[in-house]
C-alpha cells in the first residue's frame, strides 16, 4: 500500500517530520490548485525546518546556559551604556561568522550575563553552537585536565563550539600554570571560533586577574584584536528590583538575597 511504501521510505531516509505531515499537505494538495512541484517544495522545507528546530533545541541544551533569556527582554533604558546599537549590529551574528570576540565589562548586576546568553540564544536559534562557563569552572576544569593529562585534548574540545562563553572573569585569581592554559584557550580559539567574555575587572586590572602581566598582555592581544568591547556603566539591574519590590533598605546598605 502506498502509505506503507511512504512511511517505510521516510523511515530510511530520516524524514521524521514529512512522514508526520505528508498526509495533511496532500489533502491540502488536492484541494487546491498547487502544483506538484509547489507540494515537493512544502514538504521539504518543512522538513528542513522541523530538523533545524531539533537541532537548536539539542543545541540549546549543550550549551549549558545558566539561564535562558533574550535580547528582547533587555530593557536598554534602564541601561543606555549597554549600547543598543552595538548589540543590534552583534545580533545580526556577523562576528560569529567571522570569528570575533565580544566583551562585557562592569560592575556586578548591569546585565553582562544577560546580554551573553542573549547573543548565544539568538546564534543557536540560527543554527550555531555555544558552550557556557565561568571562569571559575573552566579553571577547575583546567586544574583537573593537568592532573589526569587530558588538558590538550579539553583544549581542542572547547574550540569546537562557535561560540565559547567565559563568563565572570576576574573573580577567582589565577596561579602560573591555569594563566597559561588560560591563555592557550584563548589563543587556540584566535581567529577561528569566538569568544563572548564577562568581566567585572577593568582591563588594566587584568594582570592581576591573571596573575602576572605578561601573560594577560598576551590574552588581551589575542582576545581585542577582533573584537567588541561593552562597558555597561550603570546600576544593578537586581537592586532596581529589589528596591521596586521593596526589599531594598539603603539605609542598611544591603539587601536581602533571594538569588
Ligand atoms: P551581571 O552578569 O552583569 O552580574 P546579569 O546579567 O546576571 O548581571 O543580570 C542580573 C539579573 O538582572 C538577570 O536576571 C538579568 O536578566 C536582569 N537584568 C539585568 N539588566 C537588565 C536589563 N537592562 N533589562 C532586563 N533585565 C536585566
Ligand atoms: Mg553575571
Amino acid at each position: 500500500m502506498i502509505q506503507e511504501r511512504l512511511n517505510q521510505a521516510c523511515e530510511i531516509l530520516g524524514l521524521i517530520h514529512m512522514n508526520a505531515v505528508y498526509d495533511h499537505h496532500a489533502e491540502e494538495a488536492s484541494k487546491g490548485s498547487i502544483s506538484y512541484l509547489e507540494f515537493l517544495d512544502k514538504l521539504l522545507w518543512a522538513e528542513i525546518e522541523a530538523k533545524r528546530d531539533r537541532a537548536a533545541k539539542a543545541n540549546m541544551k549543550l550549551a549549558k546556559l545558566p539561564y535562558v533569556k533574550t535580547l528582547e527582554q533587555f530593557d536598554f533604558d534602564f541601561q543606555p551604556s549597554a549600547n543598543a546599537r552595538k548589540i543590534n549590529e552583534l545580533k545580526t551574528l556577523g562576528f560569529v561568522a567571522r570569528a570575533e570576540n565580544v566583551v562585557f565589562l562592569g560592575p556586578p548586576g548591569v546585565g553582562k550575563t544577560h546580554l551573553a546568553v542573549g547573543l548565544a540564544v539568538e546564534a543557536i536559534k540560527n543554527g550555531y553552537t555555544a558552550y557556557f562557563l565561568s571562569a571559575h569552572e573552566l579553571i577547575a576544569m583546567i586544574k583537573e585536565n593537568i592532573i589526569s593529562g587530558r588538558i590538550h585534548r579539553k583544549i581542542k574540545t572547547l574550540c569546537k563550539p562557535g561560540i565559547l562563553i567565559i563568563d565572570e572573569v576576574g573573580y577567582a585569581g589565577m596561579d602560573d600554570e591555569t594563566a597559561h592554559y588560560f591563555f592557550q584557550i584563548i589563543s587556540s580559539r584566535y581567529e577561528k571560533g569566538s569568544i563572548i567574555l564577562t568581566s567585572n575587572k577593568s582591563y588594566g586590572e587584568w594582570g592581576d586577574v591573571f596573575g602576572d602581566n605578561i601573560v594577560a598582555t598576551a590574552i588581551l592581544d589575542r582576545l581585542l584584536h577582533h573584537s567588541t568591547t561593552i562597558n555597561i556603566k550603570g546600576d544593578s539591574y537586581r537592586v532596581k528590583e529589589k528596591k521596586k519590590a521593596g526589599f531594598y533598605d539603603p539605609s542598611k546598605l544591603e539587601f536581602t538575597p533571594t538569588d
